[in-house]
């Protein structure tokens, strides 16, 4: 018997007969009952989508540092009362990687499976929680990639920069291809520091060198695969774009994306710009354009940066123009 449990007991013992002296040390923590582990969980939400199997499988979770740049446009101290109104610590802002498995029953298809291990410690968990989902990379067949950023494109290669995915074709929008190919990208609108710029174009042109006989582009509005139609939504990147998923009988998700980023400043005040768009302008349109056409169709989202697992619905909230995030509440039976 420890020395803890022992004065432990004495304790209880003491607290029960009511004569604990006021002035008794406390016993000295003992280690943690709950086994030690470095996961949270499985990382792998199972749902479903009409006649498709789902799942989000998390990446990790991207951290912002502090002040979080989540509005080059407002006030940093604007920007900490809106989070603290909403409850969200302002000191470490986080977005997470909610990547999207479909099974279409034809296909087995991976939507945006994260950064690798090319983007730090508290990424690149994609494969494992694949792997706890009963899923190996080598039965993805297709992945499909809504814009070229590092922690949506980079997990498709793993530490040597070989295909993570080796039997699957990559789809990527042919606007996004074209954009981190050209011989002078540039990330400059994006306020990116000058060296992460230089970093994000390198390794993408990596990646989709690595790809290139397994890419197949598409144009926006097109239908990727059968049941995964793309939604055109640029200004993140030039090329971004959104997914439609239709899994028969009116049963739909819509993953969007990088339109929004996190959940509280990119919904009560869509006209923040973020660091990470590189067209500050499109990108506000197209936020406030499909934000509100969601919030009218009731839609139910996957949304890539918010809150694991990141499904719900947006909402129209207080001010005009202002919405909120109303996460779906956790079903234990896959729904
Ligand atoms: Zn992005
Ligand atoms: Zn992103």
């Amino acid at each position: 018997m420890s020395n803890s449990q022992v004065s432990r007991r004495t304790l209880l013992a003491g607290v029960a007969t009511g004569l604990v002296a006021a002035n008794l040390p406390l016993p000295a923590l003992a280690a943690s009952r709950i086994p030690t582990t470095t996961q949270q969980g499985a990382g792998f939400y199972r749902f479903k989508i009409g006649t498709f199997d789902a799942a989000v499988i998390s990446d990790g979770v991207f951290e912002l540092g502090a002040p979080a740049p989540l509005a080059l446009n407002a006030k940093p101290a604007e920007v900490q009362r809106t989070l603290a109104a909403a409850g969200q610590p302002t000191d470490k802002v986080g977005l997470h990687c909610n990547s999207l498995l479909v099974d279409t029953g034809r296909e087995l298809v991976l939507v945006d499976p994260g950064s690798g291990p090319h983007f730090g410690p508290a990424l690149g968990k994609l494969v494992q929680n694949l792997r706890n989902a009963g899923v190996a990379p080598d039965a993805i067949d297709r992945v499909i990639v809504t814009h070229a950023h590092p922690d949506h494109i980079w997990g498709t290669v793993d530490a040597e920069f070989r295909a993570a995915f080796p039997k699957a074709q990559m789809h990527v929008p042919a606007v996004e291809v074209s954009f981190w190919t050209a011989p002078n990208v540039s990330l400059a609108n994006s306020k990116f520091p000058p060296e992460q710029q230089q970093l994000f174009i390198g390794n993408t042109q990596k990646v989709l060198a690595t790809w290139k006989d397994r890419i197949v582009t598409f144009k926006a509005g097109d239908e990727v695969v059968p049941g995964i139609r793309s939604i055109a939504t640029p200004g993140h990147t030039p090329g971004h774009v959104s997914l439609r998923i239709d899994g028969g009988g009116g049963n739909q998700l819509v993953f969007t994306a990088d339109v929004v980023h996190h959940h509280v400043t990119g919904l009560v005040h869509p006209d923040w710009t973020p660091l990470f768009d590189q067209d500050a302008e499109q990108a506000k349109t197209t936020r406030k354009k499909l934000l509100t056409s969601l919030t009218a169709e009731k839609a139910r989202l996957l949304v890539y940066h918010f809150p694991f697992p990141g499904i719900g619905h947006v909402i129209s909230a207080g001010a005009a123009g202002s919405f909120g995030w109303a996460p779906e509440t956790w079903a234990w039976e896959p729904a």
